[in-house]
Parts: structure tokens; C-alpha cells; sequence
């Protein structure tokens, strides 16, 4: 055995850390309440301690599920280290979800508390009946703003709750295996399914994900996650920001380009995180203004494809230079980040791009691979794409409450999770996702990468949104149909459209038409909701002569 201390890798000592060592560094929210917030992590440490008090006098045990439905706010990351650094497991809900969802996962999680932001106090109204399981409602706000009447019983106002407390408390240790929190997958099909991290898994992800080739965090980084605290813990970033010691910036709700801009410049924002349909908010109102990043300098995308048009705009325009992460909620999330190696220094700055659009290599930590229909590896030569699979310690081994099969396949002996994701590795290590395995476009036996349609669309200067899908076709099984939502203004014909992807694509991948909408649906989690195109543009190309006028 070796001879060197053994202690538990728990979430506490996150916080602990921030405190002693970067204590005066700075916490800033745009509150639920409209105004800004300011404090510093030794305040934020105080507090979280005070929560723990307050949510073990209200029957908090270890492994207790607490839910919170709330925005990126600092009484959110409160929540955080409170709930899990007393080993009890905190259940982010996604305030996006339709309500019957919201009910249905808050029973599966067995949640006992759940804490709220104040403007879903009416969506807690609704659904609170509906919740016998919960045994506390906690109102995350001060006293000024509880409302008078309230159909809720017993709503506890959370302010009340700290200032009932002391921080006199010591984080307890336990074994780092336990868990320590929760998150249902997006459920773009199915039930969602509950994902159930621990401290150990998450203390890894952490330390992997600040490295310099994979975000790049330090103590002289603010960053600002508008991808949600709700949603796989804002990419691990309430975490990682502690452990680096960076001022945080969080958002609360107000996620349109303007408050996001005016925030990343009032605060010295130099790092940001985010789903590329937010992205695209902010560059409308910096394009449409003329605006300019003065501290900005790079912003981590993921979650879907990141359009190269988007990494385009932001490095040629504005000097802020694109991270394009891949991950999933069975991953903690993230799996692999596009950042060059000393081989690709001296190629062209259009191939350093191309290789940086792809979702990049597999940080330590990740082993992935990908596989044929007769589960074959296939070469790592950039070319032959199949099903990717991935392993490590922050990968999911088992859903909660699942009591059907296991959800990993065996690989050579190995256990393996399949992602769903279809991508190529090329020999330097990066992989390109080219579609979802339930999205890919099969024409006459082939494959046709729905991703790579997409990313053409976007960088038409007209387009503001694509999607591309699988529509059924009497001759080929499947073509490509191309839903598209035109930028404000623009007389995009199906003509001019089409004819853009001339010479930038194999011919017989060129989308088969093109349906203009005004807006596409997405998801609880940024995402386009393919299946919902699929249902209504399924059959668009089989009746050629009678097809429906669509926008
Ligand atoms: P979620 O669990 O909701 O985070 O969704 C995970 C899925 O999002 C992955 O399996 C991918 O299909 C997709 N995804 C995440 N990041 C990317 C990316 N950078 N490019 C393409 N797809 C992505």
C-alpha cells in the first residue's frame, strides 16, 4: 500500500478550498428580483453552512433528495454545496419541462424538499397537489418578496430559514462513492431517466475539466455559465469555479442578448458557457448594434453542434475563441473538447478550424470508441463513421429506478455506454459527431449526416435557424428535408437556398427541399426537437405534386 493521507474526494472540499483560498474572490447574480447581487465566496461559504443547518432541521438526512427548480443565482449554488457537502443529493429540475413532467420526475426522484425561484411560484401552485411526497416547500427568496396568499401549505421563505442559523457547522466525511446529485436527461424520447452522480465522479470531472486542453479555467477567469445550473450543473462550472478560485457571473433569468452582453461587460466576463441557440441571440444584438467584447475571450459551446458559421462570427468578428465541447447528461457531461495539438500548429488556419469544429478528443479520464452494426471497432482514419462508445469514472453505469436492463453493452470484455451519438475519430484522436443514431439520414442504403446539412444552412447569411430530417421518399427510403427559419427580414428563396450548398457537398446529399417556418421547436434544453419535425414533415416528400405550403 502506499503511505499517503486517504481522504474522501467530497464536494465540501470545494467549498472549503474556496474560502480559505480565494475568499475575497467574487460571486455576482442577476437575481430572480431584477437587481444585481455581489458577494464573495467567503459569504457564500457561510451561508451554505447556515443552509445546512436550516435544511437538517427540517429532516435533511444523507441521501435525502432535495429538488430545486431555479435559475443560475448564487442562493442556487448555495443550495449546492449545502445540499450535497451534507450527503444528501441534490435533484436540479428543469423549470422548461411541461408540468405533468416536472410532477412525474419529482415523484420518481422521491424528492422530500423542494426549493424554488420566486417567478415559479405559480408553477409550484399548480403542481404542489400533485406532490404529496414533498415535505417542504421552500420559497427562494427574503421576506419582503413572499407572496400574501398562497395555496401552497406551509411555504418556508429561505432567507427566514438562513437567518434562523449560525455557521458554526463542520461538513461531514463520508465515503466519496455516495451520491451527490441528480439530473434527468433531456428526454427527447421516452420517459427521461434520472442520472445519479457522486462525489467521487464528480471531484474527477472536475479536475479534468479545468485543464488547459479542456476549459482552461483559472483564478484569473469570471465566467459566466448561461448553460443552466438546472441542466447536468451548468456543465460542471459551480464546481470547477471554486476549485480555480474564478469569479463567477450568473445570469439568473434574463438570457436574451442584450442583459446577457450588458452583464459580460459591466462584470469583466472572460469566459462563457452555452448551448449555440443562445449564442445566437447574443450575436444578433452584437451585430445588430456594432458592439465589441472588451474582456471576452473565449466561450465554451456544446450541447449540440457548434455551426462553424458561429465560430466564424465569433473569431473573425470579435477575437473570442470557440470551445467546442461534447458531452451528455450520462457523462457529467463532458467527454471531449476540440482544442489542437503541436502537429496542427503549422497547417492553415481553415484547417485548424475544421479540426476545431469537431467535438474534439476524449479528455483523461474518457475512453471512447466507435463500433459497427456487428459491434467491429472501426479505424480511427476520420472517415468510417459508426455507433460511439464511451467508459470512465464519470460515466454513468446505471439509471435510477431502472429496473430493466443494463443500459451499458459489453466491448470486448469491457463495459461500454452507447451515447447514441454516430461520429468518426480520425488519426490524431478527434471525433465528429455526425449525427444521432435515431437522426441519420438513410438515402438508398447510405448515411447522410444530418449535421453537416445543418452547418451549411447556417452559414447562409439569410437563415437564422436549420434543422435538417429524415423525410420519407417513395424512391429512396429517406431524404434530407431542410426546415428552415429565415433571419428577420430576409426573402430566402428554396431556389437560393439549395443552390448555396452547390460544391459544398457530395450532390446526392443536397437536401431533396426546404420548408420555411417561423419557428422551430426545442427543447427543455436548447436542443431542436427533431422527432416533432419528423412528425410533422415526415411524409412531405412523398406526394410531390400535393405537398403542403408551409410559412
Ligand atoms: P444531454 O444529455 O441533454 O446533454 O444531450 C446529450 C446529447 O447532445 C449528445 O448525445 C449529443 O447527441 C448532443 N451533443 C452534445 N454536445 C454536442 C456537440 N458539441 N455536437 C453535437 N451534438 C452534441
Amino acid at each position: 500500500m502506499g503511505l499517503m493521507m486517504q481522504q474522501p474526494l467530497l464536494i465540501s472540499s470545494l467549498l472549503r478550498h474556496a474560502e480559505r483560498h480565494h475568499g475575497e474572490q467574487l460571486v455576482v447574480s442577476r437575481r430572480v428580483e431584477g437587481d444585481i447581487h455581489r458577494y464573495t465566496y467567503r459569504d457564500m461559504a457561510s451561508r451554505s453552512r447556515r443552509m445546512a443547518k436550516a435544511l437538517g432541521s427540517l429532516g435533511m438526512e444523507p441521501g435525502v433528495r432535495v429538488g430545486t427548480l431555479a435559475w443560475n443565482g448564487y442562493r442556487h449554488l448555495e443550495l449546492y454545496y449545502a445540499v450535497s457537502g451534507s450527503g444528501a443529493v441534490l435533484h436540479t429540475l428543469n423549470p422548461r419541462l411541461h408540468p405533468d413532467q416536472l410532477v412525474w420526475i419529482a415523484e420518481n426522484a422521491q424528492d422530500k424538499v423542494l426549493c424554488f425561484d420566486l417567478n415559479f411560484l405559480p408553477l409550484i401552485e399548480a403542481v404542489a397537489p400533485r406532490l404529496p411526497g414533498i415535505d417542504a416547500f421552500v420559497l427562494m427568496t427574503d421576506r419582503a418578496h413572499m407572496p400574501a396568499q398562497t395555496s401552497i401549505p406551509n411555504l418556508l421563505c429561505y432567507e427566514d430559514l438562513m437567518a434562523a442559523q449560525d455557521d458554526v457547522f463542520e461538513w461531514p466525511e463520508f465515503d466519496e462513492c455516495m451520491a451527490s446529485s441528480l439530473c434527468y436527461t433531456s428526454g427527447t424520447t421516452g420517459n427521461p431517466k434520472g442520472v445519479l452522480y457522486s462525489h467521487r465522479s464528480t471531484l474527477l470531472h472536475t479536475y479534468a475539466s479545468a485543464l488547459p486542453d479542456a476549459l482552461n479555467l483559472s483564478a484569473r477567469d469570471t465566467i459566466l455559465p448561461v448553460v443552466p445550473m438546472f441542466h447536468v450543473n451548468a456543465w460542471g462550472l459551480p464546481y470547477s469555479a471554486c476549485m480555480v478560485g474564478a469569479k463567477l457571473v450568473l445570469p439568473g433569468p434574463a438570457l436574451d442578448g442584450a442583459s446577457l452582453y450588458a452583464l459580460m461587460e459591466a462584470e469583466g466576463v472572460t469566459l462563457s458557457a452555452g448551448v449555440p441557440t443562445v449564442w445566437q441571440g447574443l450575436l444578433a444584438h452584437t451585430q445588430g448594434k456594432g458592439l465589441r467584447f472588451s474582456s471576452m475571450n473565449r466561450t465554451i459551446i456544446g450541447g449540440s453542434a457548434c455551426p462553424p458559421a458561429m465560430m466564424e462570427a465569433f473569431e473573425d468578428q470579435y477575437g473570442v475563441q470557440v470551445l467546442h465541447v461534447w458531452g451528455m447528461t450520462e457523462l457529467s457531461p463532458l467527454g471531449t473538447v476540440g482544442v489542437l495539438k503541436t502537429e496542427q500548429l503549422a497547417s492553415t488556419r481553415d484547417q485548424q478550424r475544421a479540426v476545431r469544429s469537431k467535438q474534439g478528443r476524449a479528455l483523461f479520464g474518457i475512453d471512447m470508441k466507435i463500433i459497427d452494426a456487428q459491434g467491429a471497432e472501426l479505424p480511427w482514419d476520420g472517415e468510417a463513421s459508426g455507433d460511439l462508445l464511451v467508459r470512465g469514472p464519470w460515466v454513468l453505469s446505471s439509471y435510477v429506478n431502472d429496473e430493466g436492463d443494463s443500459p451499458l453493452v459489453k466491448s470486448e470484455g469491457q463495459d461500454w455506454f452507447p451515447t447514441g451519438d454516430v461520429a468518426t475519430i480520425d488519426p490524431a484522436g478527434f471525433m465528429n459527431i455526425t449525427d444521432r443514431s435515431k437522426d441519420v439520414i438513410k438515402s438508398g442504403g447510405e448515411w447522410i449526416g444530418s449535421i453537416d446539412l445543418e452547418n451549411i444552412a447556417m452559414a447562409h447569411p439569410d437563415v437564422a435557424m436549420a434543422a435538417c430530417i429524415a423525410a420519407r421518399h417513395p424512391k429512396w427510403d429517406e431524404r434530407p428535408l431542410l426546415v428552415v427559419v429565415r433571419k428577420p427580414g430576409a426573402e430566402l428563396s428554396r431556389e437560393q437556398l439549395l443552390g448555396f450548398y452547390e460544391g459544398k457537398i457530395a450532390k446526392w446529399w443536397t437536401p431533396d427541399d426546404v420548408v420555411f417556418i417561423d419557428a422551430l421547436p426545442m427543447g427543455a434544453t436548447g436542443k431542436i426537437l427533431k422527432h416533432q419535425l419528423r412528425e410533422r414533415f415526415g411524409d412531405f416528400l412523398m406526394q410531390p405534386a400535393e405537398r403542403p405550403t408551409v410559412g
